[in-house]
């Protein structure tokens, strides 16, 4: 279609001088092309090390051998800070230290906040060396993600024996001390998970706010564990659902009723795309400098937006295609394609393996639990929310730090 200044002047026009014509102009359509950043968020993910002081069994950074791979930071605080300038300005950043274990690069996390301290900041941590930051830092975070993976048996069974006290101990320690909240983050891998450990996480310790849970990207759905993990989610369902005066602060739950009840929340930050914002705004820095978008994919070059040390960076190549199952799929109004990587790897690379063992058993519980959410009415419910609950479903601040969808 011609441009509307072509529509109301013929060539004999075009010597009319150029202010008129720009006043006449529309303004040119914004073109996400242009910032490689969509919106006016942005997520600056800061890997401080790739190594870690735990062995979990599961580690996404293991596949392509990334983690322990890069051990010393290869650009400099000057860097990063002309990075931002070029990149970034204007937008509104915040920072999530991120790893391997981010706290065994303390010095890089200090050096971080001290020089931009008008950032909000997040740490993604496994909780086990909390207790050596110092107060300011602490009272500096937003939110404070902790892995952990359930109860007591099926953490140790994961991370080693005495982890699960040694962070829960660490967690009543801090959590007077931490500026914002506390997220335990619970990598859902065994099917034994029950009802009652995740539901202790989410409301008898203490220092934790909020429970998020991703399912495991790993070959972990055989057998009858997807009906196991079906049955945990009606229970969780169910008493997310049973009260109106107080939050059950299940991460993925209240995202997925927000985004039924008010479709534009699930949409207005990550400009209709996958609500953990691969496609939009999480610019993921590796201790060498290079940026990716999806931490799980950093082994992958094709997957290489920028760099820190040559200054560039351009738009995720984590992007929707055609053949992936998405916009025919009956949770895509709220689901936004969960994980990009997941669907990048079953759909894209044509990994029938992972699609079949992974993908598509993920896709089934999502599907699962829009259902069973459907099944309890949530714009009644949400009509009859205390005015205070209300605004937690409608504006978490934690829905800015976790990946929302399970
Ligand atoms: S459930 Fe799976 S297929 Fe459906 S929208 Fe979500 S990621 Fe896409
Ligand atoms: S949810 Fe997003 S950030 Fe997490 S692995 Fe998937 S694509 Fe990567």
């Amino acid at each position: 279609m011609p441009c509307i200044a072509a529509q109301f002047f013929g060539p004999e026009e075009k010597t009319l001088p150029t202010h008129t014509l720009e006043a006449i102009r529309p303004a040119p359509a914004p073109d996400s092309d242009i910032d490689p950043i969509a919106g006016n968020r942005v997520e600056l993910q800061l890997l401080t090390t790739l190594k870690c002081n735990l062995k979990c069994t599961y580690c996404s950074l293991g596949v392509g051998e990334v983690l322990g791979s890069q051990t010393e930071l290869k650009y400099d605080i000057d860097q990063l800070a002309a990075f931002v300038e070029k990149h970034l300005a204007g937008k509104e950043i915040y920072v999530t230290f991120y790893g391997g274990e981010p706290t065994l690069n303390q010095k890089m996390m200090q050096q971080v906040m001290r020089r931009f301290p008008e950032f909000r900041y997040q740490l993604q941590t496994n909780g086990t060396l909390l207790d050596d930051l110092p107060d300011w830092m602490l009272a500096r975070f937003s939110n404070i993600l902790v892995s952990i993976d359930g109860g007591e048996q099926t953490t140790d069974d994961y991370r080693g024996r005495g982890i699960w006290r040694k962070v829960i101990r660490n967690l009543g320690h801090i959590h007077e001390r931490v500026g914002g909240t506390i997220t335990a983050r619970v990598t859902w891998g065994n099917p034994d998970t029950s009802f009652e450990e995740l539901d202790e996480l989410a409301t008898a310790i203490e220092a934790v706010d909020y429970l998020y849970w991703q399912f495991v990207a790993d070959e972990m759905y055989g057998g009858d564990s997807l009906e196991k993990r079906k049955a945990v989610l009606v229970r969780l369902i169910d008493k997310f659902f049973s009260r109106t005066d107080t939050l059950y602060p299940l991460v993925p739950l209240m995202g997925i009723v927000r985004n039924k009840v008010l479709p534009t929340r699930g949409r207005e930050l990550y400009a209709g795309l996958t609500q953990c914002r691969v496609s939009t705004h999480l610019v993921n820095v590796m201790p060498n400098g290079e940026i990716f978008p999806c931490p799980d994919m950093m082994y992958a070059a094709e997957m290489k937006m920028g760099e820190i040390q040559s200054n560039w960076l351009k738009k995720s190549p984590l992007q929707p295609t055609t053949s992936m199952p998405c916009e025919g799929c009956e949770a895509f109004s709220w689901c936004r394609c969960n994980c990009m990587k997941n669907l990048y790897l079953g759909y894209v690379k044509n990994d029938e393996r992972y699609r079949r063992n992974v993908v598509e058993p993920i896709c089934e519980l999502v599907k699962f639990i829009g259902r069973e959410v459907d099944r309890h009415d949530p714009h009644g419910w949400f009509s009859r929310l205390a005015l205070s609950v209300r605004k937690q479903i409608t504006d978490a601040e934690i829905y800015e730090y976790v990946e929302i969808m399970p």
